[in-house]
């Protein structure tokens, strides 16, 4: 409805100012103060008029909406004066100034006192004592929207993360950063919302382009793997540029502690690239470490409840799950089922154990957008996770190549591979061989003091990507003290160590590792049994040590061409005999396996008949 004389009431947002009002204009305002020669009211966040006395129909309450007619602007005072149109029903029509439409990344710090118009998909938002601060891409860069109704109280409560939006509003510097001191903040939907998300994706599929493909090692089986290694990276790249969290989820030794990192030095330059927020890398990404060899529900129920937590405090997306030296096989899929199939979430996998391939698939790929592994193009465990997400990690961001080409030597120590084709990029930054397998083993041991820690901080210097001083002082004193550590079980140890050799030809060595070794303390019984194995390996040697409700297990090489495979044995103990509660797993070669404590004799037998019988 228009007003008396046809006019239109206007409703000014905070794109408009003083220049853009003119005499005889009808707008909603709100009374903002009331004073003895009349009221100020507020045309918009930015303006003020005084309506005098005179001018009024009676009296006015601070926040009463009314309708004014501008009849005087003082553009040198600043000034505007209106008076009172008396008018208690009409339609406001929405006054705003024409601004093009930019890029977010063409918002910088030298554009403040500028008005812009940009659009973005909502990645975060905060709430703050002050404004709400939405944090928005367009797949170009990020920036963000500061926006208050009332301060400390969240702003356009129906805008969340997830949404695509136009703003308009002046770029003002935030410590330093460009900001969008929102004028007015529309959520788009229909077709300008599917027309955004299509070109944000085309932008982001420009941006996370993997370039030129160099591996640090000529092995086989890396040429097979790069489409999924490229797949892997580009995912990963995507969701920084989206502002999609990360969580790196690793298994916590040597080899999965390189896979991470690697994985995570990547990230973090292109997170500092694209967020104008200091504290994205806390925000951004995560990396925790798995004690078992697999994604078990204790660590996927805590990672769901951390996200869920997140989402709601922080309003940001749920992440993009990366799993490594973990994730590829069976015992993976309960924590993928909850990740995938409850809560919609994306995992990638950059994995060496053995997925049990059949006919070029492994189970786990219906659950995975990604998956690197080296059994899925005729590889084996020896090319280590750690090398696989080196290698990644280049791909990802090729700048950081120099930085990290040393760790995959690492890695592939710790896995005790025979692989030894990265040795020499450790060699070229001043790492003898016998010094990869120190690092490799105080890897395991800080981290076994530290825990369910993520390390970070130390393991940045353990595995030579810090400062160099600090990381020699570490390894030296460190390694005395496990080398030590390891001596006094080993003395321990060894006595009663009972061998036996099956008619076969194969050697059995077994001991009871928790009547005779330090329990709770470093080496672990799965080191001890490593290290007993390693003491009395011949040719083919299975070891194994044990508890009252576990055991661990070590093979020689040859063992395979035997047709030794613990997982499979593991399988089939399952299968025959349910009843003891066999679960557990790892390599072909190595891995640790659980049952009941009261069946734990007709275990060993089975497994030691098994092994007797190949
Ligand atoms: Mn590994």
């Amino acid at each position: 409805m228009m007003s008396k004389d046809n006019k239109p009431v206007l409703k000014a947002d905070g794109t408009i100012s003083l220049n853009d009002l003119e005499k005889n204009e009808y707008y909603e305002v709100n009374v903002s103060r009331r004073v003895d020669f009349g009221v100020f009211v507020d045309i918009n966040g930015n303006i003020q008029a005084l309506i005098r006395n005179d001018n009024l129909n009676g009296n006015k309450k601070v926040g009463e909406k009314l309708v004014g007619e501008i009849i005087k602007i003082d553009k040198n005072k600043n000034e505007v004066d209106m008076t009172e149109v008396g008018m208690n029903k009409y339609e406001t029509k929405e006054k705003s100034k024409e601004i093009n439409l930019s890029l977010v990344k063409e918002i910088t710090s030298e554009n403040a006192g500028e008005l812009f118009k940009v659009r973005g998909e909502v990645i975060g938002v905060k709430t703050t004592g002050g404004p709400t601060i939405f944090t928005l891409t367009d797949g170009t860069g990020w920036t963000w929207a500061a926006s208050m109704d009332s301060p400390g109280s969240r702003a356009h409560p129906h805008i969340s993360a997830g949404d695509v939006i136009e703003v308009k509003g002046e770029v003002s510097l935030h410590q330093g950063n460009p900001q969008i001191e929102t004028a007015s903040m529309e959520k788009l939907r229909g077709n300008k919302s599917t027309e955004f998300r299509e070109r944000m994706n085309e932008e982001l599929e420009k941006r996370t382009e993997i370039e030129e493909v160099n591996f640090l090692a000529d092995h086989s089986v890396l040429e097979k793997l790069e489409n999924r290694m490229k797949n892997v990276a580009k995912e990963i790249k995507k969701a920084i540029h989206a502002g999609r969290p990360i969580l790196i989820r690793h298994h916590a030794d040597a080899d999965g502690y390189v896979s991470g990192l690697a994985i995570e030095k990547a990230i973090l330059p292109i997170l500092k690239e694209t967020s104008p927020d200091p504290d994205a890398r806390w925000h951004y990404i995560k990396r925790r470490p798995s004690k078992a060899p697999y994604y078990e529900l204790t660590d996927v129920l805590k990672d769901l409840i951390f996200a869920r937590e997140d989402k709601m405090k922080f309003e940001e997306k749920m992440p993009l799950i990366v799993v490594v030296d973990n994730g590829s096989t069976e015992e993976d899929i309960p924590a993928l089922k909850r990740l995938v199939e409850v809560y919609g979430l994306d995992v990638v996998v950059i994995d060496h154990h053995d997925p049990h391939v059949v006919e070029g698939e492994a189970p786990v790929d219906e659950y995975l957008k990604a998956h690197v592994n080296p059994y899925l193009k005729g590889g084996d465990s020896n090319l280590t996770a750690g090398m696989l997400s080196t290698e990644v990690a280049c791909l990802i961001n090729p700048e950081i190549k120099d930085q990290i080409k040393h760790m995959p030597a690492i890695a592939g120590k710790g896995d005790h591979s025979k692989y030894e084709g990265y040795i020499k990029h450790a060699v070229d930054k001043g790492l003898e061989e016998d010094e990869l397998d120190k690092i490799a083993e105080v890897v395991d041991y800080e981290s076994y003091h530290w825990k369910f820690n993520d390390g970070k901080g130390i393991i940045e210097d353990i595995l030579m990507l810090g400062t160099l001083n600090r990381h020699r002082k570490l390894v030296n004193i460190s390694w005395e003290e496990l080398d030590e550590e390891k001596k006094r079980t080993k003395r321990a140890i060894l006595p009663h160590v009972k061998e036996k050799t099956f008619s076969n030809g194969i050697k059995f060595n077994t001991l009871d590792v928790e009547s005779y070794a330090p329990k709770f303390e470093y080496p672990a019984p799965g080191k001890i049994c490593g290290m007993v194995h390693d003491e009395l390996e011949e040719d083919s040697t299975v070891t194994l040590s044990y508890g009252p409700d576990f055991c661990v297990v070590r093979a020689s090489e040859e063992m395979s061409e035997l047709g030794f495979d613990l997982n499979k044995i593991i399988t089939e103990i399952r299968e025959d005999k349910p009843e003891t509660g066999i679960n557990g797993g790892g390599h072909e070669y190595a891995g640790s396996i659980k049952f009941f404590q009261g069946e734990r004799d007709k275990v060993l037998k089975d497994l030691a008949k098994r092994i007797a019988n190949l």
